[in-house]
């Protein structure tokens, strides 16, 4: 494995699997009373995060501290950085202070790369501009290894907002790399720019058209509408949006029985994905969440010590 995680790039396929493999085993830790192994003990692991983030930066701090590493978190405002340093500074200030890990959030795409460059302590990308988010997919992955069994010959469908999508960009390579086969759908104006290069090359199919890949789909990932990352009009109103590509109530209909529905959150209730798809029995969005700690878990202890996958090293 490689010393960073930048992008899914950086990882085989045995990798990925290794990955699954300890983190079904930190996902049992999530039943016990005591939550505590000692694979971390007397490390430090800083998340510095630049951009705001619920469900990736508490996962990241309950992991590192599940296995009893000392987490840290850092976010722009309240460190120096607003007051004008240099991501540079910031970065080489904590990393002197001894750490042995760090997971990076950024509005830049490309930033974690940058920073790792920097440092010579393993860097996590915990979601950079519209590039990558990594551990995203990767639990995204999980999610569904657990839910479809495997992922080899699996039709998933990725809808939404794909233009600013980090979670689309690494969930692509990702479940490619895993056998699955996949559609991505879109509005035109939120199909990213050279899509039609990029998905030959890399082996999935897009549409415009959401209604007839929904039945053929074994697993449906609804994204987010970025409107924060949006700076003019990408579509006429929020109600053609959701008439168009909403998971809608009515559209529930289309999937088959038992098709899982992922979103990676935060969800736009009623845009995106009605309350009805978000709680329906086949929703696994909390399962994402749950996964995303044990995942995080498997990440930062590969990435930290080194170690191959296996009880004797995770410990008790
Ligand atoms: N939480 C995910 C991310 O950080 C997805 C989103 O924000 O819509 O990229």
């Amino acid at each position: 494995m490689n010393r960073h995680l930048l992008s899914i790039d950086d990882l085989e396929v045995s990798d990925i699997e290794d990955i699954f493999t300890t983190a079904a085993e930190m996902h049992d830790v999530q039943k016990r009373s005591v939550k505590k192994l000692p694979a971390l003990r007397g490390r430090t692991v800083i998340n510095l995060f630049f951009e705001d983030s619920t469900r990736t930066r508490s996962s990241f701090e309950i992991a590192g501290k599940w296995l009893s590493a000392d987490v840290i978190n850092l976010s722009a405002k309240g460190s120096s950085a607003s007051k004008g340093e240099s991501l540079r500074d910031t970065v080489l200030t904590v990393t002197a202070m001894g750490i042995d890990g760090l997971v990076v959030r950024h509005g830049a795409s490309g930033a974690a790369e940058q920073i790792s460059r920097w440092v010579d302590v393993p860097v996590i990308n915990a979601g950079d501009g519209t590039h990558e988010h990594p551990t995203q997919a990767l639990l995204d992955g999980y999610t569904l290894t657990r839910r479809l069994g495997t992922l080899e010959g699996k039709h998933v469908a990725i809808v939404g907002d794909l233009t600013h999508s980090r979670v689309f960009r690494s969930n692509v390579k990702s479940l490619v790399k895993l056998g699955a086969t996949v559609t991505v759908v879109a509005p035109p104006t939120l199909m990213p720019a050279g899509v039609a290069d990029w998905s030959k090359e890399a082996g999935f199919a897009t549409s415009y058209d959401l209604d007839p890949v929904l039945p053929e789909a074994d697993a449906v990932m609804m994204l987010r509408v970025q409107r924060e990352r949006m700076s003019g009009g990408f579509f006429p109103t929020a109600r053609e949006y959701t008439v168009g590509y909403g998971l809608t109530r009515d559209r529930l209909s289309l999937l088959k029985p038992g098709t899982p529905i992922l979103h990676p959150g935060p969800m736009n209730r009623g845009l995106e994905i009605s309350a009805d798809a978000a709680d329906a029995i086949d929703s696994a969005v909390l399962d994402q969440v749950s996964a995303g700690v044990a995942v995080r878990m498997s990440v930062l202890y590969h990435l930290l010590t080194g170690e191959p996958q296996g009880n004797e090293g995770v410990g008790e």
